[in-house]
């Protein structure tokens, strides 16, 4: 759907040429909720303004279903920007239009007729949640409410993709939760490709089935969330999933040098999360479990969970095998 081949950017500041994003490839596939995660300054936004060309690349290439943004005239662009929406962290509406007026305009600039306009504002309204404030201006509505609008908004014109640049990150943490599941039924149902950037590693839990670690204008990791969230390899991916668990850089909740024993973390994935293993395992092998953390929640629609635990006594080794041969994913944070 999206394809970055050695694509990189530069700015000219101060007349010098400083680079925003070096050189990377990427593939983002049709269907697939695709997360972009950095700090400030990471190049996110340059990123996913390169896929509807509000920037233009300074090298590589970019194919956009199949076409390569960098050639298109301005009739192509047009046509570009009308199957891939996008929505802002402010929203971006219009003060002086009524909610209604906001979703028409995309559909008034592509000069659709009037009664098909109203029909298919009527209709966004509904999807979005927000029929009955058709007349409203923005001032009088909520920030979930005004990114709503801009979600229809950004439907109008019935995309193939929509970029989220930030969109939940001036909102409060439960109507951040009703955007995502307003974006995962959006992907479900309309078979969206959606490309969001964000810093929080939960909003890419919560919605994403792929990500892409960013850090200093590189990409540093990428893979499945399962994979990437559970298992984080660069330093900067780990901090991020660190922040989210409220754990340190090793997963741990706090200092364990008083703890005895051998300090396990295992992940379960999938039906597995809630097979009644621990117990078992640890009668057979005769050990003692300790539970130092844990989390049980889910990434997406897959429930994971996670628990840091210290086995004390008996025979830790054959515990450990049997956690492994269960399908359990198994690192020893402390021999
Ligand atoms: P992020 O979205 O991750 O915060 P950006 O893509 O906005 O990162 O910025 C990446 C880098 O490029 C930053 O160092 C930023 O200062 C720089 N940058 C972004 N846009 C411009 C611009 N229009 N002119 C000059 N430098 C820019």
């Amino acid at each position: 759907m999206i394809r970055f081949q050695q694509v990189h950017k530069s700015y000219a500041v101060g007349g010098r040429q400083v680079a925003a994003l070096h050189p990377l490839d990427l593939e983002i596939e049709a269907g697939e909720v695709f997360g972009i995660i950095g700090h400030s300054g990471a190049g996110k936004s340059t990123l996913i303004r390169l896929i509807n060309r509000l920037e233009a690349p300074s090298g590589g290439q970019l194919w956009v279903e199949g076409q390569d943004v960098a050639a298109l005239d301005g009739d192509g662009l047009r046509a570009l920007r009308r199957r891939v929406g996008m929505i802002f962290q402010h929203f971006n509406l219009l003060s002086s239009r009524t909610v209604a007026q906001n979703v028409a305009f995309p559909l008034e600039l592509a000069g659709e007729p009037r009664a098909r306009i109203d029909a298919r504002v009527a209709e966004l309204l509904e999807r979005v949640g927000l029929a009955d404030q058709a007349n409203k201006y923005p001032a009088q509505l909520s920030g979930g409410q005004k990114q709503r609008v801009g979600i229809a908004r950004a439907l109008a014109t019935g995309p193939k993709i929509l970029l989220c640049d930030e969109a939940t990150s001036a909102l409060d943490p439960q109507t951040t939760a009703s955007v995502l599941s307003l974006l995962a039924g959006i992907n479900r149902e309309l078979g969206l490709t959606i490309v969001l950037i964000t810093h929080e590693m939960d909003v890419i839990r919560r919605v994403c089935d792929r990500v892409a670690v960013l850090d200093a204008g590189r990409l540093v990791e990428s893979g499945p969330v399962t994979e990437v969230f559970l298992h984080p390899r660069h330093p900067t991916t780990r901090r991020f999933v660190s922040e989210a668990e409220h754990v340190d850089e090793n997963g741990l909740h706090a200092d364990f040098a008083a703890v005895h024993g051998r300090i396990l973390r295992l992940t379960f994935l999938g039906a597995d999360t809630y097979a009644p293993l621990l117990g078992r395992i640890a009668r057979e092998a005769g050990v003692d479990y300790n539970i130092l953390s844990g989390r049980i929640d889910r990434i997406r629609d897959t429930p994971y969970g996670q628990l840091v635990v210290a086995l004390v006594g008996g025979d830790a080794d054959v515990a450990q095998q049997a956690f492994e041969s269960a399908g359990v994913t198994v690192e020893v944070l402390r021999a």
